[in-house]
């Protein structure tokens, strides 16, 4: 993928705080590309694709849903729990986009490894493939990401 002058200017709001105080790129001086073909790279190697990891992250919000706030088992070895954080985000890809700020949070018993994502992260998996910069808040490695997600 060529840095175009569209992708500089995007990296430039996720860099920034205007979105999230703290950014989207954390501490990571690789340029927005680098991460993302890095993470592809990742995704690829573990057999997977974006789509199909953000698909299963959805699967598992979705099952969080009815009992909101608490933990539930929707298989053996996971629990997984989703919480709202008041307010709504908007996608920093130039395309109208809203999610609201639900955490959910999965915690494999088997492995006792935990991870979190918002409904926002699941949408830039699945849509820009971009798992955030290495030291941001929500930075997901794809590696744990798949291995806490998927029973294999
Ligand atoms: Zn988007």
């Amino acid at each position: 993928m060529k840095q175009s002058p569209d992708m500089k200017k995007l990296e430039e709001v996720l860099r920034s705080g205007r979105i999230v105080h703290e950014g989207f790129l954390g501490n990571d001086p690789r340029s927005l590309v680098e991460i993302i073909e890095s993470d592809l790279a990742t995704v690829e190697r573990l057999g997977l694709t974006c789509e199909s990891i953000a698909k299963r992250m959805l699967e598992l919000t979705e099952a969080a849903r009815p009992r909101y706030g608490a933990w539930t088992e929707p298989q053996e070895h996971i629990r997984v729990r989703c919480e709202d954080v008041k307010g709504s985000i908007v996608c920093p890809w130039p395309h109208a986009g809203r999610f609201v700020k639900r955490i959910t949070t999965v915690h494999r018993l088997d492995l006792d490894k935990s991870i979190q994502w918002t409904d926002l992260n699941t949408h830039m998996i699945a849509e820009h493939g971009f798992f955030e910069g290495k030291g941001s808040f929500f930075r997901l490695e794809p590696d744990l990401l798949a291995e806490i997600i998927f029973l294999r």
